[in-house]
């Protein structure tokens, strides 16, 4: 569009932007070895079920550790992935590694689920399907226990197949959430197209939702929106212990956030769970 195309010709022209295409470039030539190199690794966060206040889920989260310039955010890598068709690899790579996870964590946590997130690119990947598949079938993980978070400009975008796969997916038993909630344009549209289980409210409105009366309707009539529509609900950006009673109050489903836990590595969401369960037989 022209707002887009203004950007481009703006951006030859400005120094500063050309340095920053020029290393968003240099840092897709390094992506694969990377991956190889073992550089990309996946940080796990945890999801606390407020009923009950036990952790029975994590949102994993791409990590990318340079060498030399210590860690990328995902922001940033994974939008130069997409510009340049490398996201395909990287979500094979993160999906393989979640899927591995669940299976690691089932040992110990019969029901435990792990969400990915799914860049909008790849709802036209004809063959994503297949691959999610035959991961499971290899870790001998059940489709249920994987979570597929989507954003919500990413499946308006598409076309009536982006949606065929989402449903297929949905199908096969994996899970499908709704990411970012209440950011995005159409939302009661969308939410009647995607075959979603779960919706993510943005962490934007639940931060702030004890001092902004309006994020607090907002999160409050997404809640009562999803449960009407049989959907549960996961509150983003939960950073303190109040909010964390309050959306308990408000009988949202789950939180996620630095009040429950920060994204961690594999073993170290392992020692939280063991610690956990220490706890309460205690
Ligand atoms: P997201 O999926 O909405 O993930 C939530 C982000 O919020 C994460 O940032 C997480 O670390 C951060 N966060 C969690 N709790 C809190 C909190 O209480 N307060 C605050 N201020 N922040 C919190 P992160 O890890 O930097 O990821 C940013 C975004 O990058 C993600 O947003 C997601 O859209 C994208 N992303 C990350 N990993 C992947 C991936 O493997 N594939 C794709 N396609 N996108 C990914
Ligand atoms: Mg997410
Ligand atoms: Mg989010
Ligand atoms: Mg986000």
């Amino acid at each position: 569009d022209e707002a887009e195309d203004e950007g481009i010709k703006w951006k030859y022209h400005d120094p500063a932007r050309q340095q920053e295409a020029a290393w968003k470039l240099s840092l897709l030539s390094q992506l694969d070895k990377a991956i190889e190199n073992g550089e990309v690794w996946l940080a796990f966060q945890p999801q606390m079920r407020l009923k009950d206040r036990k952790i029975v889920s994590a949102e994993a989260l791409a990590r990318w550790t340079h060498p030399e310039k210590g860690p990328i955010s995902p922001i940033e890598f994974i939008a130069a992935a997409e510009q340049h068709d490398r996201i395909g690899a990287l979500t094979d790579f993160v999906i393989d590694r979640a899927v591995e996870a669940i299976a690691q964590l089932r040992q110990s946590e019969p029901d435990f689920s792990v969400a990915v997130n799914l860049s909008a690119r790849m709802l036209s990947d004809r063959t994503l399907a297949d691959r999610v598949v035959e991961r499971l079938t290899h870790y001998g993980v059940p489709a249920k226990a994987l979570v597929l978070e989507l954003t919500e400009t990413a499946a308006m975008e598409g076309d009536g197949a982006d949606l065929d796969l989402l449903a297929r997916l949905r199908d096969l038993g994996v899970q499908i959430s709704i990411d970012d909630y209440g950011t995005g344009l159409s939302t009661l549209e969308y939410l009647k197209k995607v075959p979603a289980s779960e919706i993510k409210v943005d962490q934007s409105f639940v931060k702030s939702m004890r001092e902004n009366r309006s994020d607090l309707i907002m999160v409050q009539s997404t809640i009562a929106l999803a449960h009407s529509l049989d959907r549960k609900v996961v509150a983003e950006g939960v950073e303190d212990s109040q909010v964390l009673e309050q959306l308990t109050m408000m009988k949202c489903d789950i939180a996620q956030g630095y009040a429950v836990g920060r994204p961690v590595g594999i073993a170290e969401l392992r020692r939280r769970l063991q610690r956990d369960r220490a706890r309460n037989v205690a």
